[in-house]
């Protein structure tokens, strides 16, 4: 059975691919933020949970 190749499927594959590292993405910060001290208790996420931030960001911009 081969009634999903050509181009078309392969656009698909890619556009899984990045929604499933933006949700990916997603719950390393989502758990960063749960974990982290200091991202918990300051108004402002610490280095880190700002990089997850970023990365979750720019898989979201490429999942569209
Ligand atoms: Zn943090």
């Amino acid at each position: 059975m081969n009634s999903g190749s050509g181009p078309g499927q392969i656009q698909r594959i890619a556009a899984t691919a990045a929604h499933t590292r933006a949700q990916t993405a997603y719950r390393v910060y989502l758990d960063h933020s749960v974990e982290c001290t200091a991202c918990r208790t300051e108004p402002l996420p610490c280095a880190e949970g700002r990089r997850l931030a970023e990365v979750w960001k720019t898989a979201r911009r490429e999942a569209r």
